[in-house]
């Protein structure tokens, strides 16, 4: 079921003909607050005033026309102005800003949004998407990262090539997001089974913790899994960490009662709220990680 749905995610028919009908636009304001920016936005005032912290993204990738990603990068500047008081952060993909295009114009992208970040005293993270972007994007970071303090990567624990891109970007003082991965990537680059992508997450963190104890890297541990959470915490409690120095981030709409939790016990938690009209491959992988989501879509069309 996962393989389908990410097949379904690549598929261009489906991708041109699914936003159009009305029972899967019902199904995805499970994840989405509003495709607007404005909803986005009430939705992160409403969680501030529980503790929880928001991460913005304009849903969309694979551009293939510069001036999109020119739109992508002015509207960024608009949000960073906008909610200034909530100390919220950004993420992009590369792929939105031209790196299937123009890897030189991605890079000048992306120092425009941090320059525009640091600006609004914000953060700027790049996501990770699938393994044929892997090696550019950790580049784009390295580049990134030795000029600009405030931006973090997504690294992916189902990429047996994690663990080095993790030693590599250590000595940058790098602010990493860790998450499993949504993408169909091959056995021979990535794990398969599900116990060894958690075994994995778990090892680099132990691998990461004692960075994080001393305020030379910043991790984000951005997964719904509170059970790998708590783990990787009794690590940090050995170390003498603080509760607010661990990060914990997930999306909207998916365990929001355990984010009032984590963030009541004094963690540091964030909410991705994403929105946007292009969030047909984005939603599809969200399915893919938890097929049970299928039933909650077929049952849109019998609202
Ligand atoms: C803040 C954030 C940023 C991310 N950025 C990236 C990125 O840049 N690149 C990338 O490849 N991936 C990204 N992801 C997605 C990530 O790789 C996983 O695919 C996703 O988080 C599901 O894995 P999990 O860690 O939650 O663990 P799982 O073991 O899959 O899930 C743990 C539990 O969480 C719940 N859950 C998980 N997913 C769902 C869902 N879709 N619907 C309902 N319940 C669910 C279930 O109860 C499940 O039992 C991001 C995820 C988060 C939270």
């Amino acid at each position: 079921m996962r393989r389908l749905l990410l097949w379904c995610a690549r598929n261009p028919w489906l991708a041109s003909h699914v936003p159009r009908w009305r029972f899967a636009r019902r199904a995805v304001r499970r994840f989405l607050p509003g495709e607007g920016f404005d909803a986005a936005l009430k939705a992160a005032t409403d969680f501030k005033a529980q503790g929880v912290g928001a991460l913005f993204t304009l849903l969309g990738e694979n551009i293939t026309d510069l001036e999109d990603a020119n739109r992508v990068v002015a509207h960024y500047e608009e949000v960073l102005a906008a909610s200034s008081g909530l100390q919220a952060e950004i993420s992009v993909k590369p792929t939105q800003l031209g790196l299937d295009i123009d890897p030189a114009a991605a890079f000048a992208n992306l120092e425009r949004l941090a320059r525009a970040a640091a600006k609004a005293k914000s953060f700027l993270w790049i996501d990770m998407e699938g393994s044929a972007y892997t090696e550019r994007t950790v580049n784009l970071y390295r580049r990134m990262r030795t000029a600009h303090p405030d931006v973090g990567i997504a690294l992916q624990a189902y990429l047996h090539r994690t663990v080095s891109d993790v030693v590599d970007l250590v000595a940058l003082k790098p602010a990493i997001r860790l998450v499993k991965g949504a993408y169909a990537e091959p056995p021979t680059i990535a794990f398969a089974a599900k116990k060894e992508v958690d075994a994995n997450y778990l090892a680099l963190c132990v691998l990461m913790l004692p960075e994080v104890r001393h305020g030379r890297l910043r991790l984000v541990l951005a997964t719904h899994d509170t059970d790998l959470v708590a783990k990787v915490w009794r690590f940090g409690q050995a170390l003498g960490m603080e509760r607010k120095q661990l990060e914990v981030a997930m999306l909207y709409g998916i365990r929001t009662d355990e984010q009032l939790r984590l963030a009541r016990d004094g963690f540091a938690v964030r909410d991705l709220i994403a929105y946007g009209d292009a969030w047909y491959a984005w939603y599809l992988r969200r399915l893919a990680e938890r097929p049970a989501n299928v039933w909650f879509v077929a049952r849109q069309l019998f609202p």
